[in-house]
């Protein structure tokens, strides 16, 4: 029997916002471009209780500290958290494609609000769990997304929402963020931030401007120009372009690991209170 004053709606119900929801935002996407109403649909997408930032995970970057950065960024951040609770099944496949391969790798999500997710949708792990489906997650080829985002906390019945985050692994398939923000207006760009000291190149000499990455890229960051391939502003640093390339003319590059990692946490910090390990043990450290 469900107990609404211990935990959020189960999985059924949740299964059945999402499906409810997927016109709301296809269309509030669509209709964020038409004046007057991109003023009233705006507020749902703007910062600080929509922001995304994605992770490369299924790329490899090799760097004297690491042969997997964006990767280990991502297993750092998960040590720094006590409660990781790891859904069963990724909703946004679940509601659209139930035959997807990637059905069975959900979101995780992070913080003390945890405790009112329904257990029909997972359990919490340990850091070891969490890690392994990080790479799970990699292995299948998606891209991890850091997501404070007011619709999972509203979809899970989540209270103390600057203190919840969400890490979702993400295809350009199913997933409900990732759809639709081609045709977005321009009060959405920045939905989505680059993760600090992450760059995406094209080497101009090896483009042969077949348009592929063109073609794949979810947000339209990347254009023609010339002659060769050029990534825009607007790129979140995903990645995804990297391996559809079939020149291999698309790379990305990153800072040294730590100094990314103190960038991720900024992040984190910035857009939620979620309690991290080492902002626990500096306070109990200070007089
Ligand atoms: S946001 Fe990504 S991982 Fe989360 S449910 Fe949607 S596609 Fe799955
Ligand atoms: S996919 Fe590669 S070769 Fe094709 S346009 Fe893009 S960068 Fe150039
Ligand atoms: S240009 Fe590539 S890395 Fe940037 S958003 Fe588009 S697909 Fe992702």
């Amino acid at each position: 029997m469900w107990n609404p004053f211990k935990y959020g709606p189960n999985l059924k119900l949740v299964r059945l916002q999402v499906k409810l929801s997927w016109p709301f935002i296809t269309y509030g996407k669509k209709l964020s471009a038409v004046p007057i109403l991109k003023w009233i649909i705006y507020p749902f997408f703007k910062r600080p209780h929509n922001e995304l930032t994605s992770i490369p995970i299924h790329v490899n970057i090799e760097s004297p500290e690491s042969v997997a950065l964006p990767q280990r960024l991502v297993e750092r951040l998960i040590a720094q958290v006590d409660e990781v609770f790891l859904m069963d099944e990724c909703h946004c496949a679940g509601v659209k494609n139930r035959m997807s391969p990637r059905l069975n790798t959900g979101c995780l999500a992070f913080g003390p609000s945890t405790s009112r997710i329904h257990p029909s949708h997972g359990r919490l792990v340990d850091t070891a769990e969490a890690v392994r489906h990080v790479q799970k997650a990699a292995a299948e080829g998606l891209v991890a997304n850091i997501a404070h985002v007011w619709i999972d906390a509203l979809a899970f019945q989540l209270t103390q929402f600057n203190r919840l985050l969400f890490m979702c692994f993400c295809d350009d398939d199913q997933c409900l963020y990732r759809s639709f923000m081609k045709s977005r207006g321009p009060s959405l760009d920045k939905t989505y931030k680059k993760l600090p000291g992450l760059s995406v190149q094209v080497d101009p000499s090896n483009c042969e401007m077949c348009v592929t990455c063109v073609n794949y890229c979810f947000v339209s960051a990347i254009e023609i120009q010339g002659d060769a391939a050029v990534i825009g502003a607007d790129c979140t640093g995903c990645g995804l372009c990297v391996g559809h390339c079939p020149e291999g003319a698309i790379s990305l590059t990153m800072e040294n690991e730590e100094e990314m990692f103190q960038q991720l946490l900024d992040r984190v910090r910035e857009i939620s209170n979620l309690p991290l390990r080492v902002d626990q043990s500096l306070s109990q450290k200070l007089p």
